[in-house]
């Protein structure tokens, strides 16, 4: 327990499970003293959000399609209703069609790559728009990236590439809401078992290689993920925006593996 998030209220978007990222830093909030605040994107998630938020206090549930602008304005009137401010918010959100996430990239359908660009990348810049009215005491805005966007990752295609623009976006929202005091980062974590990365061919191998050569010898944790967002969330980042941090056990400070 620390009270680094103490009175401070938290979005989390893309709770698809126990195993999302986004309920890694969920629980690293909670740890912390956030008041949490989560979307779901249809129904079938929302039996298990209420599932896994059922014991928690103070814990409002709305519902948030990313590809929806209608839902992404009503979602920030609602809480501007029911909270007034927030302070953090984290964007845990990515979709491919599973057929773009294997073979060759330029194979890539036209329609498969507005749609990744759509979900994995313009929405952090809609959330932030609408966002941005109630982070009327500065704020700090977290999304979550991967390798795949620096470098060619076999399969990860029209992924990487919706990454890329994810992290461009980043440095240009940082550089928009930098005066308001509102910090944008993004994280890089390193391969974690949730249903996105399943969906990615092959991700059992790239496991195997973090257990054989990356520096830590293993892959990294939702949970040491949640600890870098609540780092990132919190007072104690004050003095970083438009940074990427890998959270990879060292996997991208090595050559080629
Ligand atoms: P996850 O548990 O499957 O979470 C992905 C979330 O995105 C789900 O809650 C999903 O909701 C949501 N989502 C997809 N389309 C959406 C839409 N149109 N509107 C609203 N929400 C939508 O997988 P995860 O691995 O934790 O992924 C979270 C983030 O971490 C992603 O950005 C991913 O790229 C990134 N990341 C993952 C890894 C990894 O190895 N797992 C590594 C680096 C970065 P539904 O389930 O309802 O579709």
């Amino acid at each position: 327990m620390n009270t680094l998030l103490k009175g401070k209220t938290i979005l989390i978007m893309g709770v698809a499970n126990k195993w999302s990222i986004a309920w890694g830093i969920a629980e690293a909030c909670l740890d912390a003293g956030a008041n949490l605040i989560f979307t779901y994107q249809g129904e079938r998630n929302l039996s298990n959000l209420q599932k896994l938020t059922a014991d928690l206090p103070n814990i409002s549930l709305y519902k948030c399609d990313v590809t929806e602008d209608q839902d992404i304005i009503d979602l920030f009137h609602n809480i501007g209703n029911d909270y007034g401010t927030i302070h953090g918010i984290v964007h845990s959100i990515a979709f491919a069609k599973k057929e773009e996430l294997e073979g060759a990239y330029y194979n890539t359908s036209r329609e498969g790559y507005h749609l990744a660009q759509d979900i994995s990348a313009y929405s952090l810049v809609a959330v932030s728009r609408h966002a941005r009215p109630l982070m009327k005491d500065g704020g700090s805005i977290l999304t979550l990236t991967y390798i795949g966007a620096e470098r060619a990752v076999q399969n990860y295609n029209v992924m990487g590439v919706a990454k890329s623009a994810l992290e461009s976006s980043v440095r240009y929202l940082a550089a928009d809401l930098g005066p308001e005091n509102i910090r944008v980062n993004s994280i890089s974590a390193g391969p974690i078992k949730t249903l996105a990365a399943q969906g990615v061919k092959g991700f059992g191998s790239i496991l195997k290689v973090y257990e054989e050569k990356v520096p830590l010898r293993r892959a990294v944790t939702q949970r040491e993920v949640g600890d870098t967002a609540v780092f990132l969330l919190s007072h104690m980042s004050r003095g970083i925006t438009g940074e990427n941090i890998h959270v990879d056990a060292g996997f991208h400070a090595m050559g080629l593996l």
